[in-house]
């Protein structure tokens, strides 16, 4: 039972164990406390003898040693108890956020196509929290009541049958009647869940979008956007709750029903002689103890319910299978070869039969219209995704076969997006070789022309540059790239020249820092300009998907095709005036 229960929700093997001894402590804690039931039973039975026949009281002094040891039993008990349910479990939670975590890393970029940032937060922190609260709430809870009362279900067989079944019977049909309710809750608390990721989605594109939306005054349109869905969000909560709700209660009145069997029975056995009025009492004691525990556990069993929806979105990141490979990876040089590559998102083919070769040591320039698959070109000589069909090999080595990880220590990347984190420049820089020391930085920094701005920042290198780099200016985050980029030296570099695409004085210093990141190096540059493209050595011209023409910038010019009409149309925009 416990191997599934693992598997199915994620448990480690501590966890597991934490499980089955917050189980013991429960159920241990429970039966102390009916044996202080018990202790009280006598007490009563006591009096009642002195009541009826003038028999002397119980001695004071064995109930108060009773009653300390009962104490010091429970509370070391609940101790415990406490321990294996709760402390446990917030260990285990932070575990598996780590663990989501580290599995996202390893997925392919496909996946996060599917799965948005606002769902794979609430996946890693919400989904996380409901399992916690279920596997601590409710397991330990549960399970805890279930023993305790077999056993004593079990001993009362002993004292009467007859009224063991009417004081016991009502539990199952309790749970019986709530996990009936199941099957209808379940697509509410899908609907719920759905609604809060539209919420979280809704307030983080608020926030991603702040200034074009108060460029174009569309404050009250996106407010009211967010609002609607907020109050989806409450409506289906208030639906799941209520739904909830009724059931909780109505299994919780149905339980109750067994107080009065008991008693229903209790004075028919009591009316022919068969049993004394203090078993009746007994009987009614121990009951109200039984169905405690079971009506907290009853409040909570639609958690349990509500986590299963957690527990499936958590399947779905662990079966989708990682890109692995070998993290052996010695190429023999560093020429890129693409054969035959087709590539399909979802269902829609981007690029079909590419073949192309970017030698080392040169730059190879793909151009082409927006949308005909250039940066997907790119993607895939780095492995963010893999190709669909045919082979890109680097170095003769099918880069396929091999740990994204390890293929990517041999690659810079300097993209469109520059991904700064809310450090300092140095450390920013220094993301791109971890071990670097600070002179190494700082001459990457220098050699990408960083010193000019960065000197005019109150703390130079040290100074904070706030959230992926908000107080800085597009140029600046480029220069910052590129140093990354010089400081790894990786052998491949993957440029998308959009990033160059600045003011004039901004370009020379950038492209200044480009010459010196490129030399020897094996370039793919996504090119939008012809300036570029007339330098590089090789060009391939993509158009939806396949490749047009490739050849050298002069080849292609004099053959006339594709290329030349691509030159002759930015010379005609550039003469172009306002
Ligand atoms: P280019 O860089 O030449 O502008 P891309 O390689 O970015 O072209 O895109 C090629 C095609 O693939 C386009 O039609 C684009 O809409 C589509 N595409 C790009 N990225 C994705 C993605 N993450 N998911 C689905 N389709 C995409």
């Amino acid at each position: 039972m416990f191997a599934s229960f693992q598997k199915k929700y994620f448990l480690s093997d501590k966890g597991v164990a934490g499980v089955k001894r917050g189980i013991f402590w429960t159920a241990l804690t429970n039966l102390i406390t009916m044996a202080g039931m018990g202790l009280l039973f006598l007490v009563m039975a006591g009096f009642v003898e002195h009541l009826a026949t003038g028999a002397d009281l119980p001695d004071a002094l064995p109930i108060v040693g009773g009653l300390l040891v009962f104490f010091v039993l429970l509370f070391a008990s609940n101790w415990q108890q406490y321990y294996y349910t709760y402390c446990i479990f917030y260990e285990e939670c932070g575990k598996q956020r780590m663990e989501i975590a580290e599995r996202l890393r390893k997925l392919p970029l496909s996946f996060f196509g599917r799965r948005d940032l606002a769902d794979l937060t609430e996946t890693i922190m919400g989904d996380v929290q409901t399992m916690e609260h279920a596997y601590s709430h409710v397991l330990g809870e549960l399970w805890g009541a279930i023993i305790a009362s077999a056993i004593v279900f079990v001993a009362s067989l002993f004292f009467c049958w007859q009224l063991a079944i009417a004081a016991f019977w009502s539990v199952p049909v309790a749970f019986a009647v709530l996990y009936l309710t199941r099957g209808p809750m379940t697509p509410v608390f899908d609907r719920v869940r759905a609604e809060k990721v539209k919420v979280t989605e809704a307030i983080q594109e608020t926030l991603d979008c702040v200034r074009e939306i108060r460029a174009t005054n569309q404050e009250a349109r996106y407010l009211a956007g967010l609002n609607q869905k907020i109050d989806d969000h409450e409506k289906v909560t208030i639906q799941g709750e209520l739904g909830t709700g009724i059931f909780v209660n109505a299994a919780s009145v149905i339980m109750r029903l067994g107080v009065a069997t008991t008693i229903l029975v209790g004075a028919d056995r009591i009316l022919s002689g068969q049993i004394d009025f203090m078993l009746l009492f007994l009987f009614l004691l121990v009951i109200t103890r039984v169905y405690a525990p079971f009506d907290q556990s009853l409040a909570l069993i639609a958690e349990m319910f509500v986590s299963q929806v957690s527990a499936d979105r958590m399947t779905e990141i662990y079966n989708t299978p990682v890109a692995e490979g070998t993290a052996h990876f010695q190429p023999q040089g560093h020429d890129i070869v693409f054969r035959q590559v087709g590539f399909a998102y979802d269902k829609k083919k981007v690029l079909d039969g590419v073949s192309f070769t970017a030698k080392e040591g040169e730059v190879t320039a793909l151009v082409g219209p927006s949308g005909s698959g250039k940066s997907t070109c790119a993607r895939l000589a780095a492995r963010l995704w893999d190709a669909t069909e045919g082979t890109i090999q680097v170095g003769g080595v099918d880069i396929s076969t091999v740990d994204p990880e390890a293929l990517l220590r041999d690659y810079s990347m300097v993209f469109q997006d520059v991904v700064l984190f809310d450090d300092t420049v140095m450390g920013n820089i220094r993301l791109g070789r971890r071990d670097a020391t600070d002179e190494e930085v700082l001459a990457a920094a220098r050699a990408a022309n960083c010193d000019e701005f960065v000197s005019r920042m109150p703390q130079g290198y040290d100074t904070m540059i706030g959230e992926n780099g908000s107080k800085l200016s597009g140029g600046e985050r480029q220069r910052i790239s590129i140093a990354r980029a010089l400081l790894k030296d990786a052998p491949i570099v993957l440029l998308d020249e959009a990033t160059a695409s600045l003011d004039v004085e901004n370009e020379t210093v950038v492209q200044q820092a480009l010459s010196r990141l490129l030399a020897g190096k094996t370039v793919i540059v996504i090119a939008h300009r012809m300036r570029t493209v007339e330098n590089a050595d090789k060009i391939v011209v993509l158009k939806d998907g396949v490749v047009a023409e490739q050849g050298t910038p002069a080849q292609l010019k004099a053959a006339g095709g594709e290329f030349a009409r691509m030159v002759a149309l930015q010379k005609e925009a550039a003469t172009w005036q306002l």
